[in-house]
C-alpha cells in the first residue's frame, strides 16, 4: 500500500513537477488536494484520479485530520505560507514535507521543527538535490576522497525574471523572505554542506541590487557569498535573478576538478572530470542512470513514513539553511565577515 499524501497549493511546482512525480513512485500516491481555486481543483483531480471528498479548501484543510487516506501533507505554498500550514498539518497528526526555503526565517523554521516534535509527526524538508543521482555520487567521491582533498568549490544558481513580475510573490518580502538568495542560492549553500558535509565557520557577503526597479524594492536581485569550512574548504557562491539562466557548480580537488554545468537542474545533470593522463590533460564524462529526483524524493518521505525513521533532509536542516541565509545577510550589509560556532553533526554523511 503506497502512502497517501495531500498536495497543499495547485502552483508551478505542484502541477508540472511534483503531481506527475508520483506516477513513478512505488512507495507514494496523491490521495487528497488542498488549493484556493475550485475549479482548477476539480481538473487536477480528474486527472489525477483523486476522490472529489478528499479536496479541500484552506478554510477546511483542518479536516484533514479526520481523513485516514492521507498519511503525509506535501506544502508547496508560498514561502511565507510553509509553516502556518506545516503548524496546521501536524496538529491534524500527518507527517508533512515542506517545500524550500522552509520558511522566512530561522524562528519560524524552529517553531514548525517545535510543532512537529509536538505532535510526534516526521517534518522533512524538500531538499531535491540530495536525492539526485549526481550530486549523490559528487559527495561519495568527496568524502572517499577519491580525488584528495577538496579545496574549494564555486557555486552559481542564475533565474531570470520576468521583467513586470513586481507583483509576483517572490518579489514580496513577507510571502518570500528575500529574493534570489533564498529562491535559488540557497541550492548553492544547501549543496555546498551536502557535499562537504560540514557547517561553515566564516561568511563573507556582498550584494546589489538595481535601484528604482519595482523588482527590487523588497528583495535583493544578486548577491555573491563566500562560506569558509572547518576544514578549509572555500566555497564560492553567486546568485542572482538579472542575468541568463546559470545553475553550474565546479568542485577542485587536489588530483581533479569536477564540472557539473546544469548542477540543480529539475533532469539532465552531468559530470566531467578534468585531470591529468600521463602527459596531458584528460576529460571523462560520468554517465549515471538518473532517476526522477522528484520521485526518489517521495519514495523516502514515504519510506520514512512506514519504517518510523528520521528523514535525511529533516526540519533542522531546513532551520540551519535560514541561520546561514540570516548571516549572509549581516555579512552583506556589514561589509564584514561574520564568524560562526563550530557546530557538531551527528554523523558526517547522513
Ligand atoms: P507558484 O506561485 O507557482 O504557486 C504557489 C501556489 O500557492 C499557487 O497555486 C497560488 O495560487 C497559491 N497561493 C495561495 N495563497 C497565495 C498567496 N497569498 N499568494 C500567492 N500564491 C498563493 O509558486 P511555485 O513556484 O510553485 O512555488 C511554491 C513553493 O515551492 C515555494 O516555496 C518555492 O520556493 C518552492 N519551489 C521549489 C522548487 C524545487 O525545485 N524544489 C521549485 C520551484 C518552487
Amino acid at each position: 500500500e503506497r502512502v497517501g499524501f495531500a498536495i497543499v497549493g495547485l502552483g508551478r511546482l505542484a502541477l508540472e513537477e511534483i503531481l506527475p512525480a508520483f506516477g513513478e513512485s512505488k512507495k507514494a500516491r496523491p490521495v487528497a488536494l488542498v488549493s484556493g481555486s475550485p475549479e482548477k481543483m476539480k481538473t487536477v483531480a480528474a486527472q489525477y484520479g483523486i476522490d472529489p471528498a478528499n479536496c479541500y479548501d484552506y478554510a477546511n484543510f483542518d479536516r484533514i485530520r479526520d481523513n485516514p487516506a492521507v498519511k503525509a501533507v506535501y506544502i508547496v505554498l508560498p514561502n511565507g505560507m510553509h509553516r502556518e500550514y506545516v503548524e496546521r498539518a501536524a496538529r491534524a497528526g500527518k507527517h508533512v514535507l515542506c517545500e524550500k526555503p522552509m520558511a522566512t526565517s530561522s524562528a519560524d523554521a524552529q517553531a514548525m521543527v517545535d510543532a512537529c516534535a509536538a505532535a510526534s509527526v516526521k517534518l522533512m524538508i524538500a531538499y531535491r538535490i540530495q536525492y539526485e543521482a549526481y550530486n549523490l555520487r559528487l559527495a561519495s567521491l568527496v568524502r572517499q576522497q577519491t580525488f584528495g582533498r577538496l579545496v574549494g568549490m564555486s557555486a552559481i544558481n542564475v533565474q531570470t525574471v520576468a521583467e513586470n513580475g513586481a507583483q509576483q510573490w517572490r518579489h514580496k518580502r513577507a510571502l518570500s523572505g528575500g529574493g534570489s538568495l533564498p529562491d535559488i542560492g540557497l541550492y548553492c549553500l544547501n549543496t555546498a554542506r551536502f557535499l562537504t558535509g560540514e557547517e561553515p565557520v566564516e561568511i563573507f557577503a556582498t550584494q546589489y541590487s538595481p535601484p528604482n526597479d519595482p523588482r527590487y524594492a523588497e528583495v535583493e536581485e544578486t548577491l555573491s557569498f563566500t562560506l569558509r569550512f572547518p576544514s578549509n574548504v572555500l566555497v564560492n557562491c553567486f546568485t542572482s535573478y538579472g542575468a541568463r539562466d546559470d545553475k553550474c557548480q565546479r568542485l577542485n580537488f587536489e588530483k581533479a576538478t569536477v564540472d557539473m554545468p546544469n548542477a540543480y537542474l529539475y533532469e539532465g545533470q552531468r559530470m566531467t572530470v578534468i585531470q591529468r593522463q600521463g602527459d596531458a590533460t584528460g576529460q571523462t564524462e560520468l554517465v549515471l542512470q538518473q532517476p526522477n529526483q522528484f520521485t526518489e524524493e517521495l519514495d523516502h518521505m514515504a519510506e520514512c513514513v512506514i519504517g518510523g525513521q528520521r528523514p535525511r533532509t529533516p526540519g533542522e536542516e531546513g532551520v540551519q539553511d535560514h541561520k546561514l541565509m540570516e548571516a549572509i545577510y549581516r555579512a552583506a550589509e556589514s561589509g564584514q565577515p561574520v564568524r560562526l560556532p563550530p557546530v557538531e553533526k551527528p554523523d558526517a554523511f547522513r
